[in-house]
C-alpha cells in the first residue's frame, strides 16, 4: 500500500472529544481521495497529522515504506515529501510565477530546475505566464500556480484543503475538472478536503466521509448515493 494511515487517534489539547477516533485509510499510488464532511468533522485534522503539523496520540502513518509516525518515530514535516495546497493559495505576492514555483525546488540541482519549471508550467498550462506576478493572474490561474508549486518537487503525496472555496461557482466547476486532469496526468497521489459533495463526486476515485471524527462512509462516489 502506498499510503497507510492506521488506527490514528488525536484530540486537541483543550477539547473534550477526539478530533479523530481510530482513523484508518489505505491509499494506492495515483489515487485521488476526497475527505468529505461538515465543518468540525475532522477533515483538516487528517491533513495536519499527515503533514506533521500535529502529532497523533496513537497509530501509525506510512508513505511508500517510510514511517512518518509510530510509537518510536516522528518524522519532521520537511522530510515527509508532502506537497500542500491551501484555500488561499498562499503565493508570494512579490515573486513571479516562475519564482514562486522555483522556491520549492531549492534542493534540486540548478540544471534540473529549469527543466522541472517548464514541465510543471506545461502541466497546468501556464507556459506564457511565468513572468507575471500573482496579482496579474485570475483566481483560477493563481490556484493552478499553487498546484504547480506543490507538484514541482515530485512529492509522494499532495494535500489540498478546500482548494476551490475562494473561487466563484463557474470557476470552481472548471478548476475541478482541470485539477482531476492534472493529478491523473502526472499520476499524483492526493487527498483533498471538501465540504462540497459535488467536488468529491467529480474529482475523487474514492470518498471518505467523516462524521464527528469517525469514518461514516468509504468507497467509490457512485456507491455513496445509497448511504443516505
Ligand atoms: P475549516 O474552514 O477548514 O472548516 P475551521 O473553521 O474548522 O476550518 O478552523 C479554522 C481554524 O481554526 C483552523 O486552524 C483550526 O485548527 C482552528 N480551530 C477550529 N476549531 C477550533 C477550536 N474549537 N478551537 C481552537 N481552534 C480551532
Ligand atoms: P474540519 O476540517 O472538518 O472542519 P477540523 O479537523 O478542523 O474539522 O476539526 C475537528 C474538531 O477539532 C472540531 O471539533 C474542531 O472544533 C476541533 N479543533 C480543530 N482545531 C482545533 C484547535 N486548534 N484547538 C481545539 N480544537 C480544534
Amino acid at each position: 500500500m502506498f499510503v497507510a494511515i492506521e488506527d490514528v487517534c488525536f484530540s486537541y489539547s483543550n477539547a473534550k472529544t477526539k478530533a479523530l477516533d481510530n482513523f484508518t485509510l489505505k491509499i494506492e499510488k495515483g489515487e485521488v481521495i476526497s475527505i468529505l464532511g461538515r465543518s468540525g468533522s475532522g477533515k483538516s485534522t487528517v491533513l495536519r497529522l499527515l503533514a506533521g503539523l500535529e502529532k497523533p496520540e496513537k497509530g501509525r502513518l506510512v508513505i511508500q515504506d517510510e514511517v512518518l509516525f509510530d510509537n518510536k518515530t516522528f518524522l519532521q514535516p520537511e522530510k515527509r515529501g508532502i506537497g500542500m495546497v491551501f484555500q488561499d493559495y498562499a503565493l508570494f505576492p512579490h515573486l513571479t510565477v516562475a519564482e514562486n514555483i522555483l522556491f520549492g525546488l531549492f534542493r534540486m540541482k540548478k540544471s534540473n530546475k529549469k527543466k522541472r519549471l517548464k514541465e510543471v508550467l506545461e502541466l497546468v498550462e501556464l507556459q506564457d505566464f511565468e513572468k507575471r506576478y500573482p496579482h496579474q493572474l485570475s483566481g483560477g490561474q493563481q490556484q493552478r500556480v499553487a498546484i504547480a508549486r506543490a507538484v514541482a518537487p515530485n512529492p509522494h503525496l499532495i494535500l489540498l484543503d478546500e482548494p476551490f472555496s475562494n473561487l466563484d461557482a463557474e470557476l470552481q466547476g472548471k478548476i475541478r475538472e482541470e485539477l482531476r486532469d492534472i493529478l491523473k496526468k502526472a499520476n499524483i497521489t492526493s487527498i483533498f478536503v471538501t465540504h462540497d459533495e459535488k467536488d468529491a463526486h467529480i474529482l475523487a476515485d474514492r470518498i471518505v466521509r467523516l462524521k464527528d471524527g469517525r469514518i461514516d462512509f468509504i468507497g467509490r462516489p457512485c456507491d455513496m448515493l445509497d448511504t443516505y
